[in-house]
């Protein structure tokens, strides 16, 4: 089985399996504990806290760990909806992901702005600029890369702007971590993250947060994480996404070519010679590397793509994991115009720093050979 669905979720690396064993067998106290198996526990979050501040460009007060990035999103939203006033809108990309979609719908209503994307994905700039001009929300949330359509969004143009209005800038950077270099990153003032998209455990992520500012916590309880986040911390796992983040952060410095999406251009150049039809979603915008979001030939629907794949020893997948399963379009599509008939045919291929360039040879033949198969009257098996 070749894995092309990185975005859903990326294989647990090796020495993420191993610093978790590590720090479970040498840390079995409490971080919170003051006797010395407490303290081992909280000298090793101590160090993890200040690797990853080291990496995002800020303070280790003010990263916060969580269970994933569900929690890291639903805390921002939740803390805004209890910060600003009943008038205050927050502005948030017609593209986040569901957690922080949906979120902001929860606790805002209608006062959660859809920001809307370009045909090729992006953030429309010029709405931001116009609308600042006229209004100022109490928060701006634009993701770094989307997980369907790999584009990267203009996050530091977004930024400069939400500074010189004075308004918070935050950014899911779930899929953009451990892909792409995080320079300039920390100016972001809120910041999520999630291990199992870049080699770590599942289950495990953070927040940073503005430097000095509270957060108000989502759990409450007991007084970790300085009383922002209650709940006994899972050293060891973080311990593991840390170890993992080390990996990426090397590979990145050192595999610039992959970072120029190489590979998969040619992937692209092979995909849309041999499936006449074909297109790439956001074709003309920055992409990270390993994402491609094809619409496939006309009446090919993506779930017998995947099905078919699958059996051709190739996981990819419908796009986001949350729609799965269902035949209807994703809001990032719909997002970018592309819906009714057109929004069914659309696969994703997330590929990882562990695909080979004869991986993604092997994929495009794969893709031929059941675009084949799909039209030699046998479609209706695997419907
Ligand atoms: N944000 C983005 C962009 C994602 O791709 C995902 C996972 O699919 C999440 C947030 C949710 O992350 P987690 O699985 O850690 O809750």
């Amino acid at each position: 089985m070749i894995y092309f669905d990185y975005n859903a979720t990326a294989p647990v690396m090796r020495e993420a399996r191993e610093a978790w064993l590590d720090i479970t067998e040498k840390t079995g106290g409490n971080p919170s504990s003051l006797h010395q198996a407490g303290t081992r526990a909280a000298v090793a979050l101590a160090e993890a806290r200040e690797k990853l501040a080291a990496y995002l460009g800020c303070q280790p007060a003010d990263i916060i760990w969580t269970s994933g990035a569900t929690e890291a999103n639903n805390t921002v939203t939740h803390h805004f909806s209890k910060t600003l006033g009943p008038q205050d809108e927050v502005w948030i990309s017609a593209i986040e992901h569901p957690c922080i979609h949906d979120s902001a719908k929860y606790y805002f209503g209608k006062r959660a702005k859809l920001i809307p994307v370009t045909h090729d994905g992006v953030v429309d700039l010029d709405w931001i600029t116009t609308e600042m001009a006229d209004k100022r929300p109490g928060l701006v949330g634009v993701m770094l890369a989307n997980n369907e359509t790999g584009v990267i969004q203009p996050w530091r143009e977004i930024l400069a702007m939400c500074q010189a209005y004075e308004v918070p800038f935050f950014t899911d950077a779930v899929q953009f971590i451990g892909k792409m270099p995080m320079a300039g990153l920390g100016d972001c003032d809120y910041i999520s993250g999630a291990a199992h998209k870049f080699g770590g455990p599942r289950g495990v992520g953070f927040l940073k947060i503005p430097h000095r500012k509270s957060i108000t916590p989502l759990l409450h309880g007991g007084k970790q994480e300085g009383g922002k986040r209650a709940g006994t911390e899972n050293v060891a796992i973080i311990a593991a996404m840390m170890a993992a983040l080390d990996v990426r952060e090397k590979q990145i410095a050192h595999n610039q070519h992959l970072l120029r999406g190489v590979w998969r251009d040619n992937f692209e150049h092979e995909l849309l010679r041999t499936l006449p039809g074909a297109s790439i979603i956001g074709a003309n915008a920055p992409r990270l590397w390993n994402t491609v979001s094809a619409l496939m030939p006309d009446g090919d629907r993506k779930h017998q793509w995947i099905i078919r794949l699958d059996k051709a020893g190739f996981a990819v997948s419908t796009g986001s994991a949350c729609t799965t399963g269902k035949e209807e379009p994703s809001h990032v599509l719909a997002a970018m115009g592309i819906k009714g008939e057109k929004a069914v045919r659309v696969v994703r291929f997330s590929a990882g720093w562990e695909t080979t360039e004869a991986d993604w040879e092997a994929l495009v033949k794969g893709a031929a050979k059941v675009h084949a198969e799909m039209h030699s009257g046998k479609v209706h098996a695997v419907a």
